[in-house]
């Protein structure tokens, strides 16, 4: 993988992506700022060599076409300009490829720095349009890629703006460096037990990662919303909990592989139950055969962390990826907070991903004890997984 340090680009325009997909509040504070902090080596890199810096990166899942305020970059540049630390502004535009962002890349000087607005404003990002890539590209002479978080994604600013840039022209940036060497060192020879943890929300996104890690793991804790999906399949009652119904065949088939293969499979034995998807509302601690109908699991119970920490007792390499509950929720917190202490507390070699796994091992203080916090969640998993990430490819061709 060609890194920066290897293209000229002194006193060129340089379009940098980055992920600056970080979590916020519910006043839309910025909670982790991980991933902005991670860019700064690259920013800095290129503000030295006196380039003209276009910075862009998507944040969350804005409905294409509108620009609601929520999902705007604004936060993410002040951000930016007080970790930066420089005296000159950020130029902020308030539109992706529109007569803002155009005008404003027009009129850069040597070392400034322009953030566009969230990708995913437009539609042609996810959908790897090679119009709006061009338009992308049309912003600069060189194409840096630094987004390791978003680099499991054949997007627009991924993919296709790389068709526009030779080889000479385009290279990962340092964050995507470090991240890409510490997983290839990792997997080489992962000293062994080797356990996975996977929670969150999103089933469909981790069913596949799951099957390709069964082979290479020799446990794998399940947590977060995502544990239900598993726990019907197993014929349990769930109530209102989070289920994916369509995915159920495939957590079964999952389960009977992880058996065939040896690998030792731990789902929830009692959560956190709740009548609605709020705090404010009755809670109760009850094993998973207990879910009354109509309430919803929002968190892993006290059992299941004693068991987990049981599991993880003799790990020696652990991946942690999504959070145990809605972690968002301080009621709904004690899981995930408790995962992190104790897969700190390990002598594994622990290796974190995800911005919400992040954000939850941040929030618990548990960073200096993890060994490696990647910035990317998806991402981090396919390269366990073994399997070529988009964004690694494009940057080859
Ligand atoms: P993901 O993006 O798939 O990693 O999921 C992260 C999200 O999963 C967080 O925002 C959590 O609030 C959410 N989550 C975790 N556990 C649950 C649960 N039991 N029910 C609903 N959402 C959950």
């Amino acid at each position: 993988m060609k890194t920066i340090k290897e293209l000229d680009i002194e006193g060129k325009r340089v379009f940098i992506r980055c992920d600056f997909n970080v979590p916020k509040d519910e006043f839309g504070n910025i909670t982790d700022d991980r991933r902005i902090r991670s860019a700064l080596q690259t920013i800095r890199y290129c503000i030295d060599r006196d380039c003209k810096i276009i910075l862009a990166s998507h944040y969350e899942r804005p409905e294409p076409g509108k620009y609601e305020e929520k999902f705007s970059l604004v936060p993410v540049a002040k951000r930016l300009h007080s970790l930066l630390k420089i005296k000159r502004d950020i130029f902020m535009a308030e539109d992706v490829v529109g007569e803002s962002a155009i005008s404003k890349a027009s009129k850069l000087e040597a070392g400034d720095v322009l953030l566009l607005e969230n990708l995913r404003y437009e539609a042609g990002e996810t959908e790897n349009d090679p119009d709006f890539a061009k338009k992308l590209a049309s912003f600069a002479d060189i194409y840096i890629n630094d987004a390791f978080g978003a680099c499991h994604r054949k997007h627009a600013s991924i993919d296709a703006i790389t068709e526009y840039f030779d080889a000479e022209h385009k290279a990962a940036g340092f964050l995507m460096g470090k991240e890409v060497n510490f997983f290839s060192k990792i997997l080489e020879k992962p000293i062994r037990p080797f356990v996975a943890v996977v929670g969150g929300s999103k089933v469909s996104g981790k069913l596949q990662a799951l099957t390709n890690l069964l082979p290479k793991v020799d446990k794998v804790i399940i947590g977060g919303g995502m544990a239900f999906t598993f726990l019907k399949a197993l014929g349990h009652e769930i109530g209102n909990s989070l289920v994916e119904d369509d995915l159920i065949d495939e957590a079964s088939d999952i389960m009977i592989k992880a058996k065939e293969l040896g690998v030792k499979f731990y789902l929830p034995v009692d959560a956190v139950v709740a009548a609605e998807f709020s705090e404010n509302t009755t809670v109760k601690f009850l094993p998973i055969q207990e879910i009354p109908e109509g309430w919803m699991g929002l968190d892993i119970g006290p059992a299941s962390t004693r068991l987990f920490r049981e599991a993880l007792n003799d790990a020696q390499t652990i991946i942690w990826n999504g959070p145990m509950g809605v972690y968002e929720m301080d009621r709904y917190s004690k899981g995930s907070m408790a995962m992190s202490n104790n897969i700190a507390q390990t002598h594994a070699t622990t290796i974190v991903g995800g911005g919400d796994t992040a954000d939850v091992v941040q929030q618990a203080g548990d960073v200096d004890e993890m060994t490696f916090i990647s910035t990317g969640g998806g991402a981090s998993l396919k390269l366990i997984e073994g399997v070529s990430l988009p964004g690694l490819e494009a940057l080859k061709g």
